[in-house]
């Protein structure tokens, strides 16, 4: 079988097109623009330019940018209190912090003072508890943009077999918590598992994410799966991912590529949570 290939770079210039026209309606009806608080410590290029890339997004669907960029020697203190003038900022609907942070910032720590109605990474504990409890909140933005790639795909869920090969709290484990609340047979994998290939053979939808340059061979994909590969490697030959494309793409029945297929997703999931953070604020209903 030759895998359809899952367009993440078209599906998340939808959800900005959904964004934009939700945040044109919000505006109509009177309340002020949903305003996202970036804040960045320190000058690696790499992380400017993603801050800058979530500014441009935010601004591009009619979300207001508040671009916080402190110095390499801001002190943990500093940060902290920026963090905590932002909380009680009525403008600011969502609050990151762009990690990782320089040596004497705690970037850990700061995670849990973001007030949590404003967590648009949904990385504080008490996100991350109302996802484990299957409580509404605000999801981390990697994972949330995985299930929105298999929901467009109409991809069953309910009683499927996933696979999950990554324990971080960035990605493997919201994911893990996100399949299962859509009801499938959910495993975990790591770097003890036993036996990881004949784990991954069980997978009607395998999701890759490790940081090791395909880890997941082609064989370990089972006739029909659904592969989705978060992996994002810099090797020679440019960005490659978690799985062995060429290899799954025979056996698989649809596949994420890398790059264009979970990553544009990420972005594109950060302005949904701005705006449902907005609402939230506003005491709208915010799930529906
Ligand atoms: P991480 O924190 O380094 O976690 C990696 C996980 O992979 C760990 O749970 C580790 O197991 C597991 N692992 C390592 N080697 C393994 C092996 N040989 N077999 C099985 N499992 C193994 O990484 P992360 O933050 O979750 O990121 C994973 C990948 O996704 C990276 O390539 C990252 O760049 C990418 N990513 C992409 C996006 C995006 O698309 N926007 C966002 C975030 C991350 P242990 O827990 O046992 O150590």
């Amino acid at each position: 079988m030759a895998a359809e290939i899952i367009d993440g770079k078209a599906i998340a210039q939808q959800v900005r097109a959904e964004v934009a026209e939700e945040v044109a309606t919000w505006l109509e009806a009177g309340h002020p623009a949903p305003g996202l608080a970036t804040v960045l410590v320190g000058d690696d290029p790499a992380s400017g330019v993603y801050v800058g890339g979530k500014q441009k997004a935010s601004a591009e669907v009619g979300i207001e940018g508040f671009d916080h960029r402190l110095s390499a020697d801001a002190t943990h203190a500093q940060v902290d209190a920026l963090l905590r003038e932002l909380g009680d900022d009525p403008r600011v609907s969502g609050i990151l912090l762009q990690l990782p942070t320089p040596e004497q910032v705690d970037g850990g720590a700061l995670t849990e003072i973001i007030d949590p109605s404003k967590d648009v990474d949904g990385l504080t504990p008490i996100s991350a508890g109302l996802l484990a409890k299957g409580r509404p909140g605000l999801r981390p933005c990697t994972p949330a943009g995985v299930l929105e790639l298999l929901r467009r795909h109409d991809v069953e869920l309910q009683g499927a077999e996933a696979v999950v090969v990554g324990r971080s709290d960035l990605v493997g484990k919201p994911v893990a918590a996100l399949l299962l609340a859509q009801h499938a047979t959910v495993t975990i994998c790591h770097s003890r598992t036993r036996d990881l290939a004949e784990v991954c053979r069980r997978a009607d939808v395998l999701i890759a994410a490790v940081g090791k340059p395909a880890l997941v061979r082609g064989d370990w994909v089972k006739e029909g799966a659904v592969v989705i590969d978060v992996g994002i490697n810099r090797t020679d030959a440019g960005l490659t991912g978690d799985v062995d494309f060429d290899g799954a793409a025979e056996r698989a029945r649809l596949i994420t590529p890398v790059p264009g297929g979970v990553g544009p997703m990420t972005i594109a999931m950060l302005l949904r949570n701005t705006l449902t953070a907005a609402r939230m604020q506003a005491g709208e209903p915010a799930w529906t």
